[in-house]
């Protein structure tokens, strides 16, 4: 299928050709139409490198009310790098939707500066889970009316011992939102979160 068979918007279908993607992947085929046509929670199977972060992004941004400021999606990633890199992917994507905005938060920069751009209105936040459960904690950032929730790596953000972080995150969630887990490998660990946090998720593997 066509990114336009995915059922995508006009305006990221624009954002998809001046990115110069001609045919979705793997996980994007079977991603986006599930993602988009049915409010349900997913465990996707994907390495890096397979076009995952657009497997979830797509979908997010077209589900985004952007006449409401408050956060409405949150994607939790391992690291600081991965973070800006989803970031980055997201802006991009989205840059035909005014007024969405996307806002990274991590460890290592000044916490300062990310609740001020927080409190300009963020639809959705990329966070590492150490610093995002410290900005929660201050009631820096608001948590509790998101619809989506994504897990990027899992099996690395459970790796790098941020169990402890994850499961405070989402006990600051709504219980009625839709989360999105994407994992390289399903160690027991991974499967735990998915079996607390999640409903009958829908199961892909690329
Ligand atoms: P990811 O697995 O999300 O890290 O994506 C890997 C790289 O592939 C990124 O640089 C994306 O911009 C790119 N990419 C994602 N989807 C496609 C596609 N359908 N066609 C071409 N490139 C893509």
């Amino acid at each position: 299928k066509s990114f336009q068979q995915l059922g995508l918007d006009a305006q990221l279908l624009q954002a998809i050709t001046d990115m110069g993607f001609e045919t979705p992947s793997e996980v994007q085929q079977k991603a986006i139409p599930i993602l988009l046509e049915e409010e349900t929670d997913i465990v996707a199977l994907a390495q890096t490198g397979t076009g995952k972060t657009a497997a979830f992004g797509f979908p997010l941004i077209q589900k985004i009310d952007v006449n409401s400021r408050k956060t409405q999606g949150l994607i939790l990633s391992p690291t600081r790098e991965l973070c800006l890199q989803i970031t980055n992917e997201l802006k991009n994507y989205s840059k035909y939707f005014k007024g969405l905005n996307t806002v990274a938060i991590y460890g290592g920069a000044s916490i300062t500066e990310q609740a001020n751009q927080i409190k300009k209105g963020a639809q959705i936040v990329v966070a590492t889970p150490g610093r995002m459960q410290d900005m929660v904690n201050r009631g820096l950032v608001d948590i509790s009316n998101i619809d989506y929730c994504v897990l990027d790596e899992a099996d690395e953000m459970l790796n790098m011992g941020f169990f402890e972080d994850i499961t405070a995150i989402l006990s600051h969630t709504p219980k009625e939102k839709n989360t999105w887990l994407f994992s390289a490998t399903m160690p027991k660990e991974v499967a735990t979160i998915a079996k607390k946090f999640m409903r009958t998720p829908v199961e892909i593997t690329v």
